[in-house]
């Protein structure tokens, strides 16, 4: 008979009964007993793991994997041992199919026997075998299932009674999970002022590691980190167990009407970063003009260099889109900041004492927008009839070019006027303010384009964008951006 081939396993667990021997005096005392039972055996390959618990409540470290049991594994599906060593079965098992798997490699390879260091053999031939070894499996799934229950028992009988239910510290409570800590209680309550205000998280968070406050772990403050726990009950006094609700022990931190408040807050947070995503529109078309040459800047998407990201830019075109010189194309802005700062300027205008005048409707403005309206609708019939006479019988014998002037000279008027009505339109925008909102509000969580163009339109006439100059760097005051922007060569032209 040749000899028997055979690998060992040893691996580092945290046996309940602390019985945990390290890996290496597992794989000597494999060596020792290969050596007592007299067999012939050839010794190919012992591997190891150092990992964790084998208990069921053990998750973290079940996650962790093995790293030189599937080496074993492969090693017998490559037919080369017939037998395993192992301290005891517990080193090998983790899950029930692991040993399963085992069985089922016993069928189609040379593998078919474990043998424990205690003497144990399970010979994967016999159907007692495998038997011995399925019902190893079961008494330690029962086993450790029995655990557990017994732990789940506990931990929903402290929930009911409104415990709270250990382990990490939570933010604004001492360890107890009790006790109060107010300096943190304050941080928690002020943190959902700001989320109903309007304040982003980015901004929030941002404020409070400039602040130095840190978190319950002593740590720097993320974004998730805060949605994390600004959407947690035990700051209303609940103890949530598995979805389900009890009154706690402990005193709530927030208001629980406040709190359903920021959790809406919480959630406009996530649906702006969305919007931010989407093709972006230009707010202020019509509204932008070029410091050097007067004309209207055009909201385009342009890089700078290859490997920049595209930034949206409001830009005076030296050609436009039929190719036609236009504007001196030496005006060019980055949208976001240049936006962000028309925006702030309308908020706090509008916010202003003086807002409840732009709403009193002036005869003068009605008279002009009637003109204004007639005027458009000249301007369009006029542009209709210059295209189908063009492509029609062509009358007056246009050439290309001059037909092209002509349509484009008639557009850009087109363009002037649709800012003109729509400025002077803006009052009936303003009338649609939801109620009980401030501009801020309303201005922070709309994509309203229109309304927004509305609310410019009602206080400023135009905003000039001059050339030039250095590029400071500019924090945004609606978002917690931060531009090569400099605000000093941008000209508010109001109209009151
Ligand atoms: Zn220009």
């Amino acid at each position: 008979m040749p000899p028997i081939r055979e690998a060992d396993y040893a691996r580092l667990s945290k046996d309940r009964r602390g019985l945990s021997e390290n890996v290496t005096i597992q794989l000597a005392e494999c060596a020792d007993t290969r050596e007592e039972s007299g067999e012939a055996i050839t010794f190919v390959a012992a591997f190891k793991d150092n990992d964790a618990s084998i208990s069921r409540f053990g998750k973290k470290n079940k996650a962790k994997s093995r790293v030189e049991y599937p080496q074993l594994l492969e090693l017998i599906r490559a037919n080369g041992i017939d037998r395993l060593r192992v301290t005891e079965l517990s080193r090998i098992y983790r899950d029930p199919s692991d040993l399963e798997e085992l069985i089922q490699l016993g069928d189609i390879t040379t593998f078919y026997s474990i043998v424990t260091t205690t003497g144990a053999v399970y010979d994967l031939r016999t159907a007692v075998g495998r038997a011995a070894l399925r019902d190893y499996v079961k008494v330690n799934a029962y086993e450790s299932d029995l655990i557990s229950e017994r732990a789940q028992r506990k931990k929903r009988s402290q929930a009911r009674q409104g415990l709270p239910n250990g382990g990490r510290r939570s933010y604004g409570y001492a360890k107890d999970g009790v006790t109060i800590v107010e300096e943190e209680a304050e941080v928690i309550r002020d943190i959902a002022a700001r989320l109903l205000k309007g304040e982003s998280i980015n901004h929030i968070v941002r404020r409070l590691n400039q602040q130095q406050v840190s978190t319950a772990e002593g740590a720097k403050w993320y974004k998730p980190t805060l949605i994390n726990m600004m959407g947690r009950k035990r700051y209303v006094g609940i103890r949530v167990h598995k979805d389900a609700e009890y009154p706690a022990i402990w005193k709530g931190i927030i208001d629980p009407v406040i709190f359903e408040r920021v959790q809406v807050a919480l959630r406009v947070d996530e649906q702006l970063k969305a919007q931010r995503s989407n093709p972006r529109k230009y707010v202020l078309a019509g509204f932008v003009f070029c410091g050097a040459c007067g004309r209207r800047l055009h909201g385009t998407v342009k890089q700078d260099r290859p490997s920049q990201p595209k930034k949206a830019r409001y830009r005076c075109l030296s050609y436009s889109a039929d190719q036609l010189p236009t504007g001196c194309g030496r005006v060019t802005r980055l949208a976001e900041p240049l936006e962000d700062l028309v925006a702030a300027a309308v908020i706090t205008r509008l916010d202003g004492d003086d807002f409840a005048t732009f709403f009193s409707d002036t005869e003068e403005d009605s008279t002009r927008l009637r003109a204004a309206l007639d005027e458009l609708q000249a301007k369009r019939q006029k542009l209709t009839e210059l295209i189908g006479d063009y492509y029609g019988d062509n009358l007056d014998q246009l050439t290309r070019e001059q037909f092209m002037l002509a349509k484009g000279a008639t557009e850009t008027s087109i363009a002037n006027l649709e800012g003109k009505v729509e400025k002077l339109s803006a009052k009936r925008g303003a009338a649609v303010l939801p109620v009980g909102q401030s501009i801020r509000e309303t201005w922070l969580n709309s994509d309203d384009l229109g309304w927004k163009r509305s609310m410019i339109g009602l206080v400023m006439d135009k905003i000039i964008v001059h050339p030039g100059g250095g590029k400071p760097r500019y924090e945004h005051q609606l978002t917690d951006a931060v531009s090569k922007f400099d605000p000093e060569q941008i000209e508010i032209i109001w109209k009151v």
